[in-house]
């Protein structure tokens, strides 16, 4: 199970983006990336990560009540990793 995205506010781990949310059905899950990769599929989520990440992490900290700079984003797999899952 890949992680895709986790956000940080300092040592605190706040919310995950992984298999439960991108391989999800049902009701929308309420992780960091806003629910952008819910049910998608990993190759998708991927591309969604790999573009939009920066932007998911900080929609995310604000609706957590938070300044986008108290939290911090973390994708645990490398851009290279990530571009190598895609297979392109
Ligand atoms: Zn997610």
């Amino acid at each position: 199970m890949s992680t895709l995205m986790v956000v940080y506010r300092g040592s605190k781990r706040l919310s995950q983006c992984d298999a439960r949310c991108y391989d999800g059905n049902g009701r929308a899950c309420s992780c960091c990336c806003g629910g952008a990769n819910h049910g998608v599929g990993l190759k998708e989520a991927i591309r969604n990560t790999l573009l939009r990440s920066k932007a998911y992490a900080e929609f995310y900290a604000v609706e957590q009540g938070y300044e986008p700079w108290e939290t911090r984003l973390v994708l645990p797999l490398s851009r290279t990793r990530m571009t190598a899952l895609l297979g392109v």
